[in-house]
């Protein structure tokens, strides 16, 4: 699943491109993966590309925008005569001929230029939305983990509320945007905090280290274009390098980089765990 530095690193990458084209036309490929209406679309110009939690933000000239949701397995991918950029779940469609049998929604640009949305599992969605409309989407999400309102002290007077475990709850969405899996496990390995603590049983220390390592594997995650763990990590335009930087994600059974202690791997809220069982306490 893309998370915030693949999907920031998505927007930019579009904003190069497609700011300043109009939309010609959009075509539903798969009706479960547009709402709204196309009328409000076609015929707009491209004004900028924005991100926030991990919705991407398509901005138009007009009365609507396109917000964006790659979930699971979307991809965003623009292509001209002069190639391909863009990203999401890493599959054979970075590469082949599009649109293909995963192809969702097409967007025809000035130019020539085309923008396909495409989503193996159809978990994910393009909806036209009036500027209240997606503040009432976007309103579903807590701050960034890098936007300024997330200080220390929201994030301390957060976790003393929780009692879920601290993994759990720096993945919850609604009080904090854009901590997926791979950087909560990576931030709390750098922090020395196990996973499975609950969150309110943080003291200060931890919590004000904890606080610096996700901004900055986050931070990692942006400036390497994020993770791409596939064997489609070498595709230019689409791939990031943050998997050469992994700390414990998938990294069951290897020995740990600080102390060399087989890392494990746990279940918790359905999904895994990686930890060193003798340094993260
Ligand atoms: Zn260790």
């Amino acid at each position: 699943m893309p998370e915030l530095p693949e999907v920031e690193t998505i927007a930019r990458r579009l904003q190069s491109v497609i700011t300043g084209k109009q939309i010609q036309s959009l075509n539903i490929h798969h009706p479960k993966s547009f709402v709204g209406n196309v009328a409000h679309i076609e015929g707009s110009t491209i004004t900028d590309v924005a991100r926030q939690a991990k919705i991407i933000t398509i901005h138009l000239t007009g009365t609507h925008s396109l917000l964006v949701h790659l979930k699971m397995t979307g991809q965003l991918i623009y292509q001209d005569e002069s190639g391909r950029v863009g990203g999401g779940h890493p599959t054979a469609d970075w590469v082949q001929t599009l649109p293909s049998k995963h192809t969702r929604v097409s967007l025809g640009l000035s130019g020539g230029a085309q923008l396909y949305f495409n989503d193996m599992r159809l978990f994910g969605w393009i909806k036209a939305m009036t500027p209240d409309e997606a503040a009432v989407e976007l309103a579903r999400y807590g701050p960034d983990v890098n936007a300024p309102e997330m200080t220390l002290e929201y994030f301390s007077q957060g976790l003393a509320r929780k009692n879920a475990p601290v993994k759990t709850a720096i993945m919850d969405a609604q009080w904090l945007a854009g901590v997926g899996n791979i950087y909560a496990n990576d931030a709390l390995f750098l922090a020395k905090i196990d996973p499975r603590r609950a969150a309110s049983s943080l003291n200060l220390s931890e919590i004000s280290t904890l606080y610096d390592e996700l901004q900055s594997v986050i931070q990692l995650g942006i400036e390497t274009g994020g993770a791409t763990i596939s064997h489609y990590h070498n595709i230019d335009g689409f791939a990031g390098k943050y998997q050469d930087h992994l700390q414990v994600y998938q990294r069951e059974g290897l020995p740990c980089l600080r102390c060399g202690t087989a890392l494990i791997r746990i279940k918790q809220g359905g999904r895994s765990s990686f930890l060193c069982p003798s340094c993260q306490k």
